[in-house]
């Protein structure tokens, strides 16, 4: 029987999806500055997502969840048996985003391409290759207490809600762009995708210039991020919204909160939390919901017809 105290809760299913049609992303990588083929396969269901290093020796697969997370340096990083994939939160993103549930990508090096440094490519291309649903079924959680991880002056937290909301408050000790910024949405997919996918990375010229002189982003450019020297946006064009940082923060925030493999409907919040808070949360509910899936198998595979 379900723990008496589990902090989440089935309350319903649905059909599960994967692609339809098979298509292929070439881009630059942000931290090595080499040009990385991805290939989106469709995969039958209960699959998740799985990345697949297909240039290293017997293709090793890496799976997208929550434990696999195994660092947090300025991207999230998702290992197995020492084969990693690093930059993995905007291409998930927008598979959170889109409600894609099962998928191969098939990856030629250890970093997913930066593209404009949002998830604007993979979103049109995912519309391109459509959607479709599965006969196999996938339960939907809710939260029922909250739960948070506070760290640093930061905070990320899901407490119980009706609808699935994300929402982030960015402030830097700064003049000027980065200073206050602050975003909610309500989520849906259409939403997401006019948005949440187009807002792009952020980062300040002061932070980035002695990153990019010792080669640490050797494929960072005005092309895949927004860039703020001495408070003002210095890309031509400037923003996309006024508020673009905070949209940016929710986009990787859906992009980590993917790592737990199921919806779980909440208020996410986050407040100057990054990657390390976000995945961590994301651990905490992963466990919680295969706790639940574990105990309860059949309640997860008959809710429709009990209902
Ligand atoms: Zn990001």
């Amino acid at each position: 029987m379900r723990d008496q105290s589990s902090i989440v809760k089935q309350v319903g299913l649905r059909p599960q999806t994967t692609i339809l049609n098979v298509f292929e992303l070439t881009g630059v990588a942000l931290f090595t500055g080499k040009i990385v083929r991805c290939k989106f396969l469709p995969a039958l269901p209960d699959t998740g997502i799985i990345f697949r290093r297909v240039d290293l020796l017997d293709k090793p697969c890496i799976k997208a969840r929550a434990s696999s997370v195994v660092s947090t340096p300025r991207c999230t990083v998702i290992g197995q048996n020492g084969i990693t994939v690093q930059l993995v939160e905007h291409l998930l993103s927008a598979i959170y985003g889109l409600g894609i549930d099962n998928l191969i990508v098939e990856i030629d090096g250890p970093e997913v391409p930066i593209f404009d440094g949002s998830a604007q490519q993979f979103v049109r291309s995912f519309i391109e290759a459509k959607t479709v649903s599965l006969a196999a079924q996938k339960p939907i959680f809710k939260i029922l207490e909250p739960i948070e991880v506070v760290c640093n002056g930061t905070t990320v937290r899901a407490t119980p809600s009706e609808d699935l909301i994300f929402s982030y408050f960015l402030h830097y000790d700064a003049k000027g762009v980065l200073e206050h910024q602050d975003y909610l949405i309500k989520f849906n997919q259409d939403r997401y995708a006019r948005q949440v996918s187009l807002c792009r990375t952020f980062s300040s010229y002061e932070e980035i210039q002695p990153l990019l002189e010792k080669g640490f982003i050797k494929g960072g450019s005005l092309e895949n991020g927004i860039i703020v020297k001495e408070g003002r946006v210095i890309n031509e064009g400037g923003l996309r919204f006024s508020n673009e940082m905070a949209r940016h923060k929710v986009l990787d925030m859906i992009g980590d909160l993917c790592l737990i493999g199921y919806d779980v409907i909440a208020y996410y919040e986050g407040d100057k939390s990054g990657h390390s808070q976000t995945t961590k949360l994301a651990q905490l509910i992963e466990e919680k919901v295969l706790e639940w899936v574990h105990q309860t198998p059949q309640l997860v595979q008959e809710w429709a017809h009990t209902r």
